[in-house]
């Protein structure tokens, strides 16, 4: 099979010839259909102390087809559409005792979606919805990031949200702040270009950084944010989520910045700021997302603004280490061929 493999930071993924994966007896093959280009991704082939080791094809948020199936399978058939929570964990950590498997250290990843098949352990996969085509499949793992970031944030009806950025993790993270019951919901960006965004999935309103921006998002709000998700990941911005967050309210962040991050302890103390960091999902999570996106009221797809050939993919890859007009960029390695009837 065609993959495009992590060798060296600094370097782009080098396109290789594998050999087919073959499935245990209880995982299952499946044809990558999509698989989405994630920040991680990106942070994790830069060259920092946390990187992928050689030879690792990246790629956790996938969705593709059954297509071999292990002996002790039961639950699954060749043809069903499935994604995976892409860590299986050990079974028997404090992280795997929360259900959050992909905070368990003891286990390795389910990755390699940036190939033409992949070997997903049974115990991780989603069936998708007869709905749901595998461009929203591959959509269900930053949506359960979004998830669970919202969910520990612990928001309560009508709070006031700020949300900083307007990536994938942003657009994300409103749409779920939005279900789980925010009052009003405005995004702070660089550009207005993903205004329109943050209204489809959810939210009131755009404010752009600038030296009004604190008073721009109180307005906006009707008042100082109860909760700030910090969804860019650059240094700095956590200190900003305490600048706006409203006395004794929640900064979250979701940036996964993966360098030191410079903030004034005594300003947020000051505020009675908690602060948290949540990273992962739980099985249950993806599962609630395909729910959700079955029933369907707002299109995630509008999350996806390309799709590219896996022989594009090392190129592409390169390009969004820069500034960039990309939301969420899909991999289609083998024809991205998907159900009658299943627009993509
Ligand atoms: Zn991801
Ligand atoms: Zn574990």
């Amino acid at each position: 099979m065609k993959a495009a493999v992590y060798r060296e930071a600094g370097k782009p993924l080098v396109l290789e010839n594998l050999p087919d994966p073959e499935p245990g007896p209880d995982e299952v093959i499946i044809k990558v259909h999509r698989c989405g280009i994630c920040g991680t991704d990106l942070h994790m082939t830069e060259g920092h102390a946390w990187q992928f080791s050689t030879g690792t094809v990246p790629g956790h948020e996938y969705a593709g087809e059954v297509v071999e199936v292990g002996s002790s399978v039961t639950g699954l058939r060749k043809g069903d559409l499935i994604t995976a929570l892409p860590s299986t964990g050990c079974g028997h950590c404090e992280a795997c005792y929360s259900g959050n498997l992909a905070l368990c250290h003891n286990a390795p990843g389910v990755m390699g979606g940036y190939a033409e098949l992949m070997r997903i352990p049974v115990s991780v996969a989603v069936r998708l919805p007869g709905t749901l085509s595998a461009a929203d499949g591959a959509l269900i793992e930053p949506l359960a990031v979004g998830l669970y970031g919202v969910r520990v944030s612990q928001i309560q009806p009508g709070d006031r949200v700020l949300v900083l950025g307007a990536g994938s993790v942003a657009l994300c993270t409103i749409y779920w702040a939005k279900r789980l019951g925010a009052g009003r919901i405005v995004a702070m960006s660089r550009s207005a270009r993903r205004g329109a965004g943050v209204l489809d999935m959810g939210g009131d309103g755009f404010v752009q950084y600038g030296e009004n921006e604190i008073g721009e998002v109180v307005e906006a709000l009707g008042g100082q944010p109860d909760i700030v998700f910090e969804c860019v990941g650059n240094p700095g911005f956590i200190m900003k989520g305490i600048e706006h967050v409203r006395p004794l309210g929640r900064v979250i962040s979701m940036g996964f910045c993966t360098s030191p991050d410079p903030l004034v302890p005594a300003l947020a103390g000051f505020k009675g700021v908690s602060l948290q960091f949540p990273v992962g999902y739980s099985l249950k999570d993806f599962h609630h997302v395909a729910d959700v996106m079955d029933a369907g009221h707002v299109d995630p797809k509008i999350l996806i603004s390309s799709v590219v050939a896996l022989d594009d993919l090392p190129a592409v890859f390169e390009g969004l280490r820069g500034p960039n007009n990309e939301t969420k960029v899909q991999v289609a390695p083998g024809p991205a061929s998907t159900p009658a009837g299943k627009s993509v």
